[in-house]
């Protein structure tokens, strides 16, 4: 058996609980990977070295794969965010969120499955920021064809591969003509030229946000720039139980880093009592990378184990305390171990 080296993040805040119960999980389903651990965020500047030190990019770079917990990010000052960071100095421009109905999981809708398509390298996050006068700030929109370009025809790519029937765009581009205009323009000429057998639809961002949450099966994959795929995640995770149930990837064209949508949650940090199933179903996203590019029928097996795992887990009432219930980080991982097939 082929056992694939993934590099291991834990992060800050809840990071370290939540992936210390998602290795636990995977050792006990003896899930084929052997964990290289690199610092991150607070985590690696309190070990004296810079937030995103060159080892961990040289690590994933090699390994090509990385299982990521949450980094804190300041607000308002301080240094660049990590994960911003992280996928810019990667490239990896495309961001993935699936978000599903869980049975088990109290939430407003019952058959939500939704997949969001993120831009994750430019637009407003491109960090171009200047102070024009003492009470002048700007920030910079970015969009460049060749990025509006790539995202879209991965997306298309991806809906197709996964049998999906519907790509809606969320824009802005009455309002901003030029860069969304171009994020739309681009949509359009890879549906028209390259899928056009893959339905297509264009909403104004706001309408978009309130029809989510009238009737969110409408949507099948959302494709948004950078901005608005951050916020629309949270939204959508919202529509499914919260940010306790929503996992996430990022692709590039060598590398996949997998995280959670949520970030480190410093107020529930060291308590013990966050939530991990977002980080295990991106390991099980990651799992089922690793099967599809390296043709490893094992890595299938063993996603579809813990899947399987944590699905009884919630129908039988396990949950952590986001979700309603009274189980602690370690004691829901616990469940999910009992049930494994
Ligand atoms: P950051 O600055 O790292 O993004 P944040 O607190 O601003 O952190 P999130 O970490 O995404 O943003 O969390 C928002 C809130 O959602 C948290 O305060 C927490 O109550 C809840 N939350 C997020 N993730 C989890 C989780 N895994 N389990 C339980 N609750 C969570």
């Amino acid at each position: 058996m082929t056992t694939h080296k993934i590099v291991l993040i834990p992060g800050d805040g809840i990071g370290p609980e939540v992936t210390a119960a998602v290795r636990r999980v995977l050792a006990a389903a003896h899930a084929p990977v052997e964990w290289i651990e690199q610092q991150a965020g607070l985590a690696a500047l309190a070990a004296g070295d810079e937030v995103l030190p060159p080892q961990t990019l040289e690590a994933i770079e090699r390994y090509q794969v990385a299982l990521k917990g949450p980094c804190t990010t300041p607000v308002g000052e301080g240094f660049t965010s990590v994960n911003v960071q992280l996928r810019k100095r990667l490239n990896l421009y495309a961001a993935v969120r699936p978000v599903r109905t869980l049975e088990g999981v109290p939430s407003r809708f019952s058959d939500v499955d939704l997949i969001i398509v993120r831009e994750n390298t430019e637009g407003l996050y491109s960090g171009v920021e200047n102070q024009v006068t003492d009470d002048v700030v700007m920030s910079m929109k970015v969009a460049t064809k060749s990025a509006c370009l790539r995202i879209a025809r991965w997306a298309f790519r991806f809906a197709t591969r996964r049998q999906r029937r519907k790509i809606t765009v969320f824009h802005k581009a009455n309002i901003m003509k030029m860069t969304d205009g171009l994020f739309l323009r681009c949509a359009r000429q890879i549906h028209q030229h390259e899928y056009p057998n893959i339905e297509y639809q264009e909403m104004i961002i706001d309408t978009g946000c309130m029809r989510l949450v009238q009737d969110p099966t409408q949507f099948d994959v959302l494709l948004l720039e950078n901005l608005y795929g951050d916020v629309v995640s949270d939204l959508c995770a919202g529509l499914v139980g919260g940010l306790g149930v929503v996992p996430g990837a990022n692709f590039g064209d060598q590398q996949a880093v997998f995280e959670a949508v949520h970030g480190s949650a410093p107020d529930l940090a060291g308590k013990g009592i966050a939530n991990p199933l977002a980080l295990l179903m991106s390991a099980v996203m990651m799992l089922n990378h690793l099967a599809d590019t390296r043709e490893d029928a094992a890595c299938r097996a063993t996603a579809e184990r813990i899947k399987a795992a944590y699905n009884r887990a919630l129908q039988e009432g396990k949950r952590t305390r986001d979700l309603g219930g009274d189980l602690s980080t370690e004691a829901f991982a616990d469940a999910v171990i009992e049930r494994l097939p």
